[in-house]
């Protein structure tokens, strides 16, 4: 589907940073942007298998509860060594208390547990847009861990997440550096490119 100006979009996200960088985006093509938090909406649980049917998920409650287009975002960090974990389990690994340093710490200790030599990993973004039907964006960004964590500019598993290409963490380069080169912005430049005027 297009989206032309005018024309508004629930963010299926309850997380307030993430609405604003999404609003922040779509505010020069004229969308207005809706937050679920703000409209009410619950959040569906999340029991897709993949990024992707995670994010149709959540894009999916959302259009229906509001009548609006909606558009939902599901990323995290799958290591190549891990079978792709903790991909979409990322944000689990940080337990309750939401602490990346006790997951990259884990992601240490799985890799020391295999004997695994091969640091490769990818940071995966979905974004799904329902409205008329279902459409799924995906943005990746290559890379290998590095341990330990280093550099205090971003959040989850940045510190120990090195872009193919480069010698500094994205915790440790500057955010445009970053979006200049993220899943989130791959994935965001697709949805860009197919929807909006
Ligand atoms: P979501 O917000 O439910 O999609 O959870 C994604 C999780 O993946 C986050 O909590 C982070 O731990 C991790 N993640 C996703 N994108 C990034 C990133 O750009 N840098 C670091 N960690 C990320």
């Amino acid at each position: 589907m297009k989206l032309s100006r005018g024309a508004s979009l629930v963010v299926a996200s309850h997380n307030p940073g993430k609405v604003r960088e999404i609003a922040d985006l779509l505010r020069p093509h004229g969308i207005v942007v809706r937050g679920a938090a703000e409209l009410g909406l619950v959040e569906p649980e999340e029991t897709g298998k993949t990024f992707a049917e995670n994010a149709v998920l959540k894009a999916r409650v959302a259009s229906q509860a509001s009548g609006l287009p909606a558009l939902a975002d599901d990323s995290g960090l799958s290591v190549a060594a891990l079978g792709g974990e903790p991909g979409i389990y990322s944000a689990r690994w940080a337990g309750p208390g939401k602490d990346f340093s006790i997951a990259m710490k884990r992601v240490e200790e799985e890799l020391n547990k295999r004997g695994a030599k091969d640091r490769s990993a990818k940071f995966v973004c979905a974004l799904a847009l329902a409205g008329h039907g279902i459409e799924v964006f995906e943005g990746e960004v290559h890379g290998r861990l590095v341990f330990p964590p280093r550099g205090s500019k971003g959040f989850g598993y940045d510190p120990i997440f090195v872009a193919d290409g480069m010698s500094r963490t994205f915790g440790e380069i500057e955010p445009a550096e970053k979006h200049a080169i993220s899943h989130r912005a791959r994935a965001f430049a697709k949805f860009a490119k197919a929807v909006l005027e």
